[in-house]
C-alpha cells in the first residue's frame, strides 16, 4: 500500500511524538513509525524525570493521545523502516509491519486470548 505524506518520523517515544504533533499541527501529513507495539517509548515506563521529578505518565500520556487521534498523523506501530530511497521527486520509505496475529481494528482489549493461553494468569 502506498501512502504519500510530508514527513516521516521514526520512533514513537516522547521526542517522536512531539515532533509528529508539531508537524501535524502545522498542517503537514505525518507518518509516525514505531517498532514497538505501542507508542510512548521508554518514558512511559518511568516514574519520574530528573531533575524536576515530573510524572512521566503525565507528560507522555497526553502526547500519546494527541498523536493517536491527530487527523494529520498516521501511526504505524509494530513496524520498522526498512529502506529510504530518493526517487528524484521525493523520498520513498519502505515500512514493514510485523505480524500481530490480531486485528487491531476489531480487538477490544478484553484479554480473553491471554487468559486462554495462560489459565493461571489472574484477572485484575
Ligand atoms: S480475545 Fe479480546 S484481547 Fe484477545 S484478540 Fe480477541 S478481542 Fe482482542
Amino acid at each position: 500500500m502506498r501512502r504519500e505524506v510530508d514527513a516521516l518520523v521514526v520512533g514513537g517515544g516522547i521526542t517522536g511524538l512531539q515532533a509528529a504533533i508539531d508537524l501535524g499541527d502545522q498542517g503537514y501529513q505525518v507518518a509516525l513509525v514505531e517498532r514497538g507495539a505501542s507508542i510512548g517509548g521508554k518514558m512511559i515506563a518511568l516514574s519520574k524525570v530528573f531533575p524536576t521529578l515530573d510524572c512521566c505518565s503525565c507528560i507522555t500520556t497526553p502526547r500519546m493521545a494527541a498523536a493517536a487521534h491527530h487527523e494529520n498523523i498516521q501511526l504505524f506501530t509494530y513496524s520498522e523502516v526498512q529502506t529510504v530511497d530518493h526517487d528524484g521527486a521525493g523520498y520513498v520509505a519502505h515500512i514493514v509491519e510485523k505480524p500481530r496475529y490480531v486485528s487491531i481494528d476489531i480487538c477490544t482489549g478484553c484479554r480473553d486470548c491471554e487468559y486462554a493461553c495462560d489459565p493461571l494468569a489472574r484477572r485484575l
